[in-house]
């Protein structure tokens, strides 16, 4: 029987035998979530000249001091300049957006300035570029504002609109094939048997690929029979990884790894030092990577969650990401055995502090419990006993 591995040592392994896909061009529309692959270069200069950024009045500083009296001679709006140059003791109506006339060097707000006819009067001196936006003060035609690797939120696609950038280079998504194990399951929809349940597992790793930017490919529930789960991962010829879920340990019905050995599976690994999740399995089916998740549903989406979640991200050339980070604990906890442990928690609000608060109880079939949670804490193998307000690491879930 093979060694536990550690959590950091099984994700570093599977991440090696992955590469990321090549690249496609997308529409903005189509890239939110999707991984740049090359660097995007701003294609104009924004703002593309000087431009208001209130409402008010354009003016010379050398003559616009206090209480000075100055003649409109014209308008400037967002679309349309005033097109002459300001001479002295002259100013020129200026809206949000609008371009600043050539000799103006400053914009009084309009509730600074008394208007009678063609006159504008100061309440108070203009400060040399006071509210006017410079030329390129976000970005300048040529400048790189998007880098590859970088997974695309909302306000990115913005920004890349605004450098004129319709459409965008982003890594292919891979396509994860997948599929549970077990006579006990069924779809979720139909009248269970007395001894069947329903599987969880399908639609919540689908739900799971889809968020790390991958396209499920759901191949069903394998009857625990070899020639059924041989048929069952042909299903995956032409995607880009195999996952199966269940029948991952070493019991009489545990057929996953017994099966596919002979029908192209090598193993590179199995069994994790971690808690939910023992028997994971990693290694290559075929071409394809294939990890083989515990049947239980909560150690399943753990699982995927710590080692699927990276691979999709690597295929799709994102940077690797840890989102892990610190907060203090509601409630004390025992000391570690020497299994990496992902404890589902919940935040607890009080007095503007946010603290993390364990459920007391762990069971890894128990969906409701993952479901209320918040994040999981993680304790290290072998962590000593820890109390309420002491710090610990936490990885936070989709809140
Ligand atoms: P296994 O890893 O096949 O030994 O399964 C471990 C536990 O998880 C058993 O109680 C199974 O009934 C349950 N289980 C396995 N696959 C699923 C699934 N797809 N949905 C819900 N429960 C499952
Ligand atoms: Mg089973």
């Amino acid at each position: 029987m093979s060694e536990l591995i550690p959590v950091e040592e099984a994700q570093a392994r599977i991440l090696a035998a992955i590469e990321p896909l090549e690249a496609e061009t997308v529409p903005l529309h189509q890239a939110r979530g999707r991984v740049l692959a090359e660097n995007v270069e701003a294609r104009c200069t924004h703002p593309p000249s000087d431009i208001s950024a209130m409402d008010g009045y354009a003016v010379r500083t050398a003559d616009a001091t206090a209480q000075a009296s100055l003649t409109v001679i014209g308008e400037s709006a967002a679309g349309r300049s005033f097109d002459r140059p300001l001479a002295p003791g002259e100013t020129v109506r200026i809206f949000t957006g609008a371009p600043v006339p050539s000799g103006a060097d400053a914009v009084v707000i309009q509730e600074n300035v008394s208007r009678e006819g063609d006159h504008a009067t100061l309440n108070e001196a203009a400060r040399m570029g006071a509210n006017i936006r410079r030329k390129g003060l976000d970005f300048t035609k040529g400048d790189v504002r998007l880098a590859q690797g970088r997974t695309l939120n909302p306000f990115d696609i913005s920004l890349a609109a605004a450098m004129n950038v319709p459409e965008l280079p982003v890594h292919k998504r891979p396509l994860i094939a997948f599929f549970s194990t077990g006579d006990e399951l069924v779809r979720p929809g139909n009248a269970p048997g007395p001894d069947q349940i329903v599987s969880s597992n399908n639609d919540g790793l689908a739900a799971l690929i889809e968020a790390a930017g991958g396209e499920p490919v759901d191949l069903g529930i394998a009857a625990d029979d070899a020639d059924v789960i041989r048929a069952t991962a042909r299903g995956a010829r032409r995607c880009h990884m195999l996952v199966t879920m269940g029948g991952a340990s070493v019991g009489d019905h545990d057929l996953v790894q017994s099966a596919l050995g002979s029908d192209g599976l090598t193993l590179d690994f199995w069994r994790i030092a971690m808690r939910p999740g023992k028997p994971l399995m990693f290694g290559s089916y075929g071409p394809l990577p294939m990890l083989g998740l515990p049947g239980n549903p909560v150690s399943a989406l753990v699982c995927a969650l710590l080692f699927l979640v990276p691979a999709i991200r690597k295929f799709q050339g994102a940077e690797p990401h840890n989102s892990q980070t610190t907060a203090r604990l509601a409630a004390p906890l025992k000391a570690n055995d020497q299994r990496q442990d992902y404890i589902r928690a919940c935040y607890e609000r009080e007095g503007g502090m946010v603290r993390v608060r364990p459920f007391e109880q762990q069971d890894s079939s128990m969906l409701s419990l993952l479901a209320a949670s918040d994040c999981l804490i993680v304790r290290p193998p072998h962590a000593p006993a820890a109390n309420t307000d002491d710090p610990v690491t936490i990885l936070p879930l989709w809140t």
